[in-house]
């Protein structure tokens, strides 16, 4: 019923030849036929991006969008211009952002709503840091950034967002959730979803992001709430994103 997603944020990484090899790589393989595939590369790479994946499953996505449509805004990139490159889907609260740019949740929440009003859909990501878990604050911490973005929404538009799920600490660690620790707390986003609608929750697609390899990836994707994946440094290998994709069948 939920199309599964496997997304691949690459981060500041990557490369023109990286483009090309993707586009040739997804090209001739065949995928489950219902997964949805999405890279999000830099931002100097959509445009190349645009034109290897044409022919191809690979959809596009942006890895973060400034709140406003244009502007005084020295090096920050609208939600209209990354649709006007094909963009489908962009990132907001990627850990990443939380720490190293102090988007706090307000910041998210005015991203998700630059995202949607440029028809774009956002994948906002949540997480718990090794600190939190440990003081046993993950429900906690998880459900106010989700619930601080999701209770503000008009009924109409919770529908269009995807929610992923990246423990900080295991993101780029090595170190994944086990698929029992995953599955739990994507349960209670869902159950959370169902406050407000019960087919909203039923339909929600939710990702798992944390060092998701070839290795890990069908037991986390087997799990009944985990839809997809949110995958960085093996998403920057063409040959383990392909497994990864190929064991979202
Ligand atoms: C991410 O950047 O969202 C991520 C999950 O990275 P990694 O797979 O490298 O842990």
């Amino acid at each position: 019923m939920r199309t599964p997603l496997i997304a691949g944020n690459w981060k500041m990484n990557g490369s023109a030849s990286l483009v090309e090899d993707f586009g040739h790589a997804f090209t001739d393989t065949a995928l489950p036929a219902s997964l949805d595939v999405l890279i999000l590369p830099p931002f100097p790479y959509l445009d190349a991006a645009r034109r290897a994946f044409d022919g191809t499953p690979l959809k596009l996505g942006a890895q973060t969008l400034n709140p406003l449509h244009s502007g005084a805004r020295t090096g920050e990139v609208s939600g209209r211009m990354l649709k006007e490159f094909g963009v489908e889907y962009a990132l907001v609260g990627h850990s990443e952002r939380r720490q190293l740019y102090r988007e706090n949740d307000e910041a998210v929440h005015d991203r998700l709503l630059a995202a949607l009003s440029a028809d774009i859909t956002p994948i906002l990501c949540v997480g718990e840091t090794l600190e939190e878990r440990d003081a046993g604050r993950t429900m906690e911490v998880v459900l106010r950034q989700v619930g601080h973005v999701m209770a503000r929404l008009e009924p109409e538009q919770r529908p269009r967002v995807v929610i992923a799920y990246e423990p900080v600490w295991a993101i780029g660690t090595g170190r994944t959730a086990t698929a029992e620790q995953a599955q739990q707390v994507m349960a209670a986003i869902r159950e959370y979803q169902a406050s407000f609608d019960r087919d909203l929750a039923s339909g929600m697609r939710l990702l798992y992001g944390g060092s998701m390899n070839a290795n890990n990836a069908a037991e986390l994707l087997s799990q009944p709430d985990i839809d997809g994946g949110l995958v960085g440094g093996a998403s920057l290998k063409v040959d383990d994103f392909l497994a990864i994709c190929q064991s979202a069948g």
